[in-house]
């Protein structure tokens, strides 16, 4: 049985592929870091759809501030990220402004896949299986940076859909989510994308089939 569609707030993109500063493709459950410069706008696309796309971000000028889920979540008062969402820091600051998206309802509530998270929620011989808290760390290994495994706080999880129950139950829903889905930020400092597409196999948030991700920037 299908999800019951829940009315999204989509709205398009005026932006041209062509005049992008960046464009690649993040590997099927990779890992991927880039700065984003105040002004620019980033795009993640779900090329295939159904595809979880886990997300950190810091500023690129001190890096203990960070995304934070609670202040976004009691900044816009919703639980869901969409267009018009402001991803707000620990210090109360926007970081980044969601301008354009197909999606309508990206969750910043369930946290990113991780070997310990596997062995609780699934078995034992889980544990070495590729996650997502595993691409994070392998990323900021990568990149000029201090940060460190305590530096990895909830995270978006871009395309996913976790819907909360009136009970205040959390579930992961049907992933229904479109190939070619997008969301668009514009960046209102210059911040530190952390981003892994996310390689979970032992739920549906990936349809149990993880896909490659885009990540596109365009100049101001
Ligand atoms: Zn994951």
């Amino acid at each position: 049985m299908r999800a019951q569609v829940i009315s999204r707030n989509s709205s398009p993109s005026k932006l041209k592929a062509g005049a992008a500063v960046y464009n690649e493709v993040i590997p099927a459950g990779e890992g991927w870091i880039h700065e984003v410069k105040a002004g620019q706008t980033f795009r993640i696309v779900a090329i295939g759809g159904a595809q979880a796309v886990d997300a950190l971000f810091y500023s690129s000028w001190d890096t203990t501030e960070r995304y934070s889920a609670q202040d976004t979540i009691l900044a816009q008062r919703n639980i869901y990220l969409k267009t018009g969402s402001r991803l707000v820091s620990n210090l109360g600051r926007p970081m980044l402004t969601i301008i354009s998206d197909s999606f309508g309802r990206h969750d910043t509530l369930t946290g990113a896949c991780a070997a310990q998270s596997n062995q609780v929620r699934y078995s034992l011989d889980k544990r070495y299986m590729h996650n997502c808290r595993d691409n994070f760390l392998a990323a900021i290994a990568s990149w000029r940076t201090s940060l460190d495994k305590r530096d990895l706080s909830a995270n978006v999880n871009f395309f996913l859909y976790a819907p909360v129950s009136e009970e205040g139950e959390l579930s992961f829903g049907e992933q229904t989510t479109e190939p070619g889905s997008f969301v668009e930020m514009r960046a209102e400092m210059d911040v530190i994308a952390l981003v892994s597409a996310c390689p979970q196999l032992n739920n549906a948030c990936n349809a149990n089939n993880p896909t490659p991700v885009r990540v596109m920037i365009w100049d101001a």
